[in-house]
């Protein structure tokens, strides 16, 4: 297949691409460089099959067709960063999944949309399943983000409904592994970049809140396999295993041998209280589950640190 990939240098969108590359698909990648780095695509210069463009999804972006798949992952993912970029990201949900929708239906290709777990927001219903309708504050800081992915998946629905266009829709949790920017602000790389520097580990609020954190690897297996499904509606991609952020903060230091300690500043606002996806449609529809456990997929993130910087 012949493969557009947005966001094609960001963090998970760079594994994709060298995921379709292996499988032996043309790949390409276009991104405007906000928050996704040339160097997460640098090996991939001189790929014969890779093509790069630079260019905003959220602009109209001249492309060469013979598109067989769209796969719309262009967006501000950590918080920081959304909060800083609040307009980009949220164009980059709406005009951005518009224009690569447009793409996809113009092309007869097939569209995947990586949407959030955000769009549960602080969720009431724990774990979430997809038939959870969310918790979200429509006017918060982390609103940005998390209405534009919910505008983007019901856009998504709307092709898919009005054109019968093929589409999925994976709602990523949080997701962790080499080539995430060490300054992202988002915890895996913040407590390992202060671990690694003998800093304290800033944990906000009391740390009682949980997350389940997914090794990149697994997640580009999940999106892989979903892109290839017909299941229009909405499938979580995560890892169960959940964990409170103190803990988590505490099996970093174990891993790194870190002696610096802990130091506790203020909660985000809306931060949400506690995240575990239910899995059971994936595994069920795709066949899926994930495969690398927190502290070996730990080792490798800590491993990537520690030789970039
Ligand atoms: N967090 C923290 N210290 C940090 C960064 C994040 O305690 O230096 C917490 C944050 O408040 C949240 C969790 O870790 O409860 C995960 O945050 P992240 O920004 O990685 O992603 P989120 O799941 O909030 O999108």
């Amino acid at each position: 297949m012949r493969i557009l990939v947005s966001g094609g240098a960001g963090f998970v969108a760079s594994h994709l691409c060298d995921r379709l590359l292996a499988e032996g698909h043309t790949v390409v990648a276009i991104d405007n460089y906000l928050t996704g780095r040339r160097e997460n695509i640098r090996h991939l210069e001189g790929e014969p099959r890779f093509q790069l463009v630079e260019g905003d999804v959220a602009e109209k972006v001249k492309l060469d067709g013979g598109f067989d798949a769209v796969l719309h992952l262009a967006s501000p993912a950590s918080p920081l960063d959304y909060l800083q970029h609040p307009i980009a990201s949220m164009m980059a949900g709406s005009a951005g999944t518009k224009n690569m929708l447009d793409v996809a239906l113009e092309q007869g290709a097939r569209f995947l949309l990586t949407s959030t777990s955000e769009c549960y927001g602080d969720p009431v219903e724990h774990p979430q399943k997809e038939t959870y309708w969310g918790h979200v504050n429509p006017v918060g800081p982390r609103s940005v983000y998390d209405e534009a992915k919910r505008f983007a998946e019901a856009l998504t629905m709307a092709y898919h409904r009005h054109y019968g266009l093929r589409t999925n829709i994976a709602r990523i949790f949080n997701t962790y592994g080499p080539r995430m920017k060490l300054n992202d602000g988002r915890v895996v790389p913040a407590f390992i970049d202060q671990s690694l520097h003998e800093r304290p580990l800033t944990v906000f609020g009391d740390g009682s809140q949980t997350r389940s954190f997914c090794y990149v690897s697994d997640l580009v297996d999940g999106l892989y396999r979903l892109m290839q499904s017909d299941e229009a509606l909405p499938v979580n991609l995560g890892n169960p295993d959940e964990i409170s952020i103190l803990e988590f903060a505490e099996k970093i230091q174990r891993l790194t041998g870190s002696r610096a300690g802990i130091e506790f500043k203020p909660l985000p606002e809306d931060d949400p209280k506690q995240r575990q996806p239910d899995i059971s449609k994936a595994r069920r529809l795709l066949g899926w589950e994930p495969k690398v456990g927190l502290e070996e997929g730990l080792w490798r993130t800590i491993e990537y640190f520690r030789n970039s910087g």
